[in-house]
C-alpha cells in the first residue's frame, strides 16, 4: 500500500487469449492450448479496464482474432471513449470483420519481421508474409490506421530500412521489439542508423531514448526502467491483472471479482517485491511508454496524435 496507488495508470494492454496460430521462433505461446474468459466475463473486464480510468486499451494475445467475439469486446471499450488497439499477425483475413473492426479501432499493428523469406521463417508459417501483406491492405482500404511492429532479432536487423521502404505506401506507422529476453549483439551501428532514418521520415512511433538505449538492453548494459502498476498494467486471458504484459506470473488480483484500483490498492508485499526485483525489459508497452512520458510534453502530444489520427 504505498507507491503503486498513488498514479493511475493511463494505459492497459489486455492479452483476451493466448491462443496462436503463428509458430513465431521467440515464443512459446502457441505450443499450449490455455483457458480464457467467455464473452460475458471478458465484457465484464472491459467495464473494469474502462472503469479504472485508463485513456488507451492495447487488445492482445496471442492472436485476438481467434475469439470470435473480438470486434464486441472492442465496441464494449470504444463505447467508454477509450482510445483502442488492436494488435494481430494478420494471418486471419476476413473483409467483413475488417469492416466491423473499421468501426471500434483506432490504431492496429500488424507484426511484420522483415521481407518475405526472414519474417516467414521468424513466424514459423510459410506464405505468412504475403498473408499479413494482403491483412494489411484490407483494414488499409477499410478505414483502419494501420502500422507494422517488426520484433528484432539478430536474423532480421539487418533489414529494418528495407522493410520499412517495402512497406512506407500502406502503413501510418512503425514500431519495433527487441526482442524479450534479448539476444546478445543483436543489435549494430546499422539497425540504429536505419531506425534514426525512419524516424526522420515521422511514422516511427518510438522516443528517440528508446533507439539510443536499445543497443545496451541488447548488451546487457541497461538501467532498468519500471513503471508496472503506476503508468500501466496488463489483464491475462483470465482476468488477472498483472504487473505488465512480459511479467504475467506477477497477478495481482482478478477484476471479474475486484475493481482495477481496489486490486492495485490491495498489492501485496509480495507481489511489489517481486516487481521491484524484476531483472528489467524494453518493450514497447512499458519502457516505450514511460520513456514516452519523459519526453517534453509537445513531443509527446505529436506522437500521440500520429498514431491515432
Ligand atoms: S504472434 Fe505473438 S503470441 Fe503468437 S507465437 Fe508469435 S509472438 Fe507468440
Ligand atoms: S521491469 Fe519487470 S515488472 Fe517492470 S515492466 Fe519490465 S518486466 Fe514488468
Amino acid at each position: 500500500m504505498t507507491k503503486y496507488f498513488n498514479r493511475i495508470p493511463f494505459y492497459a494492454t489486455y492479452n483476451v487469449t493466448f491462443r496462436c496460430n503463428s509458430r513465431c521462433i521467440y515464443c512459446d505461446y502457441w505450443k499450449s492450448d490455455p483457458p480464457e474468459l467467455s464473452t460475458a466475463d471478458a465484457l465484464m473486464v472491459i467495464d473494469r479496464i474502462a472503469e479504472s480510468g485508463v485513456s488507451m486499451l492495447a487488445i492482445s494475445g496471442g492472436e485476438p482474432l481467434l475469439r470470435n467475439d473480438i470486434a464486441q469486446l472492442i465496441k464494449r471499450a470504444k463505447d467508454y471513449g477509450v482510445l483502442t488497439t488492436l494488435n494481430t499477425s494478420g494471418l486471419i483475413i476476413k473483409e467483413k470483420l475488417a469492416q466491423e473492426l473499421a468501426k471500434y479501432v483506432d490504431a492496429l499493428t500488424i507484426s511484420i519481421d522483415g521481407p518475405p523469406q526472414i519474417h516467414d521463417m521468424q513466424r514459423g508459417i510459410k506464405g505468412a508474409f504475403e498473408r499479413s501483406l494482403i491483412a494489411l491492405k484490407m483494414y488499409k482500404s477499410a478505414g483502419i490506421r494501420v502500422g507494422i511492429n517488426m520484433v528484432l532479432t539478430d536474423l532480421n536487423r539487418d533489414f529494418i530500412l528495407e522493410t520499412f521502404n517495402s512497406l512506407n505506401d500502406y502503413i501510418d506507422f512503425m514500431t519495433v521489439q527487441p526482442v524479450n529476453p534479448p539476444l546478445k549483439n543483436s543489435l549494430n551501428q546499422k539497425a540504429q542508423d536505419d531506425l534514426y532514418a525512419i524516424k526522420s521520415s515521422g511514422k516511427l512511433l518510438l522516443p528517440d531514448s528508446f533507439i539510443e538505449h536499445m543497443d545496451g538492453y541488447f548488451n546487457g548494459n541497461f538501467t532498468k526502467i519500471c513503471d508496472a502498476l503506476k503508468l500501466y498494467y496488463a489483464v491475462d486471458p483470465l482476468g488477472n491483472v498483472t504487473a505488465c504484459a512480459p511479467r504475467h506470473d506477477i497477478v495481482i488480483g482478478n477484476l471479474l471479482q475486484n475493481s482495477c484500483s481496489s486490486i492495485i490498492k490491495m498489492i501485496s508485499h509480495d507481489s511489489q517485491e517481486k516487481i521491484e526485483k524484476c531483472t528489467g525489459c524494453y518493450l514497447v508497452c512499458t519502457v516505450g511508454v514511460s520513456m514516452q512520458m519523459k519526453q517534453p510534453l509537445l513531443e509527446s502530444a505529436v506522437q500521440g496524435v500520429k498514431m491515432y489520427i
